[in-house]
């Protein structure tokens, strides 16, 4: 037994994202009725958080409102108590219109505090705009979730974190194995790890791999105390030669990973504690 058996591991699905499209992997949900079904067999199989992008008809990222009010209302419905956090990734829209959806009031917000490069292109993140999401979320009552692609991003999240920009309970997500940004290394992860705990003891933490690396960056959440992110937005195999069949599909393999660590999977309820979330 580990110092984290028993700790409850949170588990977020990533189910749509703004790449994958039903050519690369047909078990993608993009209209809203396919992201319901798809999140409620992910709730099934252990999914707390459900990470939302939206799409248009085209399969193309969209950021219209009322596409994430439609995924909101049939979240609540269907997956009820199931953390909703919305996406205002860089993908999907431009400026402020990232955050568009923001007065809905979802539990949570992805939330990126610096740039970075991405596979093709820059991931732009200016401070103004950074501030300007923020302050959105602060003022609609929505916990960020940090997405740290890098580790300034860990060390501008403590620092928002301090100076109160941030609403409620701190929570960072490592990145790992985006082309071109920071690659899935165990070094560093550890790193990152031991500097969550030594600078925001009471914060929680997540990590999430891209691609191949999403077993293994699972693995090493679970086994260090963190909870960790699945789905088919951050890859669409199981193996090399293997598309993953479902977000539940990937859920579940997480939940096994979970088992062999002595971690219990999360409830939804256990997570909104965690997180200091309102109760559902
Ligand atoms: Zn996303």
């Amino acid at each position: 037994m580990s110092d984290v058996a028993g700790k409850p591991c949170i588990l977020c699905c990533a189910i749509t994202g703004s790449l994958p499209r039903k050519l690369d992997n047909p078990a993608v949900p993009i209209s809203v009725t396919e992201q319901i079904e798809s999140s409620h067999a992910a709730v099934e199989a252990g999914a707390s958080i459900i990470h939302a992008h939206v799409r248009n008809a085209d399969e193309t990222p969209s950021s219209d409102p009322d596409k994430f009010a439609a995924l909101q209302e049939g979240l609540k419905k269907h997956c009820p108590g199931v953390i909703i956090q919305f996406s205002t990734g860089g993908r999907s829209g431009a400026g402020q219109e990232r955050g568009g959806m923001l007065p809905l009031g979802p539990d949570m917000a992805s939330l990126s505090v610096g740039s970075n490069n991405f596979p093709s292109r820059v991931y732009e993140n200016p401070p103004d705009l950074v501030a300007w999401l923020a302050s959105q979320m602060k003022q609609h009552a929505i916990t960020p979730e940090v997405e740290a692609f890098d580790l300034s991003h860990i060390l501008q999240a403590l620092a928002m974190h301090e100076r109160g920009d941030l609403y409620g309970k701190l929570y960072v997500q490592f990145v790992m194995g985006v082309k071109n940004a920071m690659p899935a290394d165990k070094e560093i992860f550890d790193f990152y790890a031991q500097l969550m705990q030594a600078r925001a003891p009471d914060a929680q933490w997540c990590a999430a791999g891209i691609g191949a690396n999403q077993i293994i960056v699972n693995e090493w959440a679970i086994a260090a105390g963190g909870h960790t992110r699945t789905g088919l937005e951050d890859n669409i195999r199981s193996d090399k030669t293997t598309l993953a069949p479902s977000n539940a599909a990937l859920i579940a393999r997480a939940a096994d990973l979970c088992a062999k660590y002595d971690r219990p999977v999360a409830t939804p309820s256990q997570a909104r504690a965690m997180l200091g979330l309102r109760s559902a």
